[in-house]
């Protein structure tokens, strides 16, 4: 028997930017290991009004603390074209559940590995590529290139 879930206790919680609004409903965790594991998603309120789905466990650990365009002004990032992709990424990997790597889910650790590794983007015909498409948004997976598919 799984404990009931009580949601009633978080609505109108704040963590962060956030307000938990409502709770939204769980899904089981994709990860096979923790297959009994429930992800149970809230609609919250930013500071600045966007409205988004936020999972109970990045507001308890501290993961999210307000909406992405927030973060992004925050660094100062919103506008560049890191961050157009870095946005991309995310929007791909919640609604197509195309893997990228989990520390890129911090905009700075992205924007860190890409630089590190890639280097600034040769041109302003340089896409940000898959080198092999079987595989996901992993940093020894992705170029500067003229791929065929424009992923990003
Ligand atoms: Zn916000």
């Amino acid at each position: 028997m799984i404990k009931k879930f009580d949601y009633k206790k978080f609505i109108g919680k704040k963590f962060g930017k956030w307000k938990i609004l409502n709770y939204k409903g769980f899904v089981k965790s994709s990860n096979p290991k923790f297959k009994s594991h429930r992800i149970y998603y809230f609609k919250c309120i930013c500071n600045c009004g966007n409205i988004r789905l936020v999972p109970l466990n990045n507001l308890t650990s501290g993961r999210s603390k307000g909406c992405q365009s927030c973060a992004a002004k925050k660094h100062g990032l919103a506008g560049t074209y890191l961050y157009g992709i870095w946005s991309n990424l995310m929007r791909k990997n919640k609604e197509r559940n195309i893997q990228v790597s989990k520390q890129w889910f911090v905009i700075k650790k992205f924007i860190n590995d890409v630089n590190k590794h890639l280097g600034p983007r040769p041109s302003k015909k340089h896409k940000f590529v898959l080198k092999d498409y079987s595989k996901g948004f992993i940093i020894n997976n992705v170029k500067w290139g003229f791929g065929s598919k424009k992923f990003v």
